[in-house]
């Protein structure tokens, strides 16, 4: 691991492949990241995004995100399928380790490793995860055709994808834990009027259960522990998103940089992390919009703060 990269990117979600873009056409000539799943982020997994400016017409997050990848690699940034274990540094050098043991080099880092969708903890939802319990509706949701499904929560993404599931199922039970939306009111409206869907409201579930088969049901209460058996096959989990903050995590226990209380990194305006060379951009930051546009925004950001860092680096 001899070669020093100047720059190295974790995550080829929106920040990311806007970080690589800008990186490498600003004029960085050795810039690698990172992806572990999937060239496009967690977007790819949104039915439809109607919010990215310039875009009017309503697309799938995959469709938006087909070009990026492309676009970023004419510049010249090198784009690897693979897991970053962790990114320390020694002196003013990091070192990123690889999930496959390969270690790497590099005079910066921006991490954008976004988020993944949070677990609810009811019962049955672990048991029963890839069996009728899923976190995402537009890979899962051609299942459920001309069935009734469930879909807990009640943010954008929840109510996004009971619309979503509108087109395919016979109902959707959208159970929610209070009376009132975190989406956004034009979404709530959608919502509100569209017939294939029930609102259960002030509704806790108790347990999703089945057999060997899968799903066949779950147990809504509402709050005075009245109980409701809803007999669907299919329960769609949209609960929010944690952030993806691991591979900042340091073999002692601690960061590499400074964190926020829910584990989101610290940067400023121009997505500067408290450790010199290291970036962070997109949903992994604190008080992240947690939108594409704004992601891509941050990656840009972060891209023009490597660049000028690498202009005064000392050989
Ligand atoms: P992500 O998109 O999460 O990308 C991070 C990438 O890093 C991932 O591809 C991940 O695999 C990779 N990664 C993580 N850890 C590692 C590692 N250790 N090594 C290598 N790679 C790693 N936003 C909108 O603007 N409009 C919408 O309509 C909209 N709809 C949404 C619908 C749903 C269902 C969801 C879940 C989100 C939606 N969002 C929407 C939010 C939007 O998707 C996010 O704000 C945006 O994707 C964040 O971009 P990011 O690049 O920061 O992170
Ligand atoms: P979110 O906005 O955090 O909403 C999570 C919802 O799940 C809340 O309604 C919450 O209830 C509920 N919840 C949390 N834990 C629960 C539990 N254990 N059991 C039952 N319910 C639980 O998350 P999100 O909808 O995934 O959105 C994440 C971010 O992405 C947001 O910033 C959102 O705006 C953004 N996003 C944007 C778009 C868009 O722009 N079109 C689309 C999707 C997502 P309470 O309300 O009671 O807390």
């Amino acid at each position: 691991m001899s070669e020093v990269l100047d720059l190295i990117i974790v995550g080829g979600g929106p920040a990311g492949l806007t970080a690589g873009l800008y990186a490498s056409r600003g004029g960085l000539k050795n810039v690698v990241m990172f992806e572990k799943s999937v060239f496009g982020g967690q977007i790819t997994k949104s039915s439809e995004i109607e919010n990215y400016p310039g875009v009017s017409e309503v697309i799938t997050g995959l469709e938006l995100m087909e070009k990026w990848p492309e676009q970023a690699a004419r510049f010249g940034v090198k784009q690897e399928f693979a897991g970053v274990k962790r990114i320390s540094k020694i002196k003013d050098i990091f070192h990123a380790e690889l999930e496959d043991g390969t270690l790497l080099k590099s005079k910066s880092v921006i991490v954008c490793t976004g988020s993944n969708p949070k677990k609810s903890g009811v019962e049955g939802e672990e048991e029963f995860y890839g069996r009728g319990v899923s976190f995402c509706a537009t890979c899962d949701g051609f299942f459920y055709r001309n069935k009734e499904v469930a879909v807990l929560g009640g943010g954008d993404a929840a109510l996004e994808e009971a619309l979503f599931l509108t087109n395919i199922c016979a109902k959707v039970y959208l159970i929610h834990r209070r009376d009132e939306f975190r989406a956004s009111p034009a979404t709530v409206q959608r919502v509100k009027k569209n017939a294939k869907i029930e609102l259960v409201l002030n509704a806790s579930v108790k347990k999703i259960y089945g057999d060997a088969s899968g799903v066949s049901g779950l147990i809504i209460a509402d709050k005075e522990g009245n109980e409701r058996d809803l007999k669907t096959p299919g329960v769609f989990v949209f609960v929010g998103m944690k952030v993806n903050n691991e591979v900042l995590l340091q073999e002692d226990g601690g960061f590499l940089c400074e964190m926020s209380k829910g584990g989101e990194v610290v940067v400023d305006l121009n997505m500067r992390t408290s450790l010199q060379g290291l970036f962070a951009a997109g949903d992994i930051r604190i008080n992240a919009a947690k939108q594409v546009v704004c992601a891509a925004g941050d990656g840009a950001a972060a891209a023009i703060g490597a660049i000028n860092y690498l202009e005064s680096w000392h050989e």
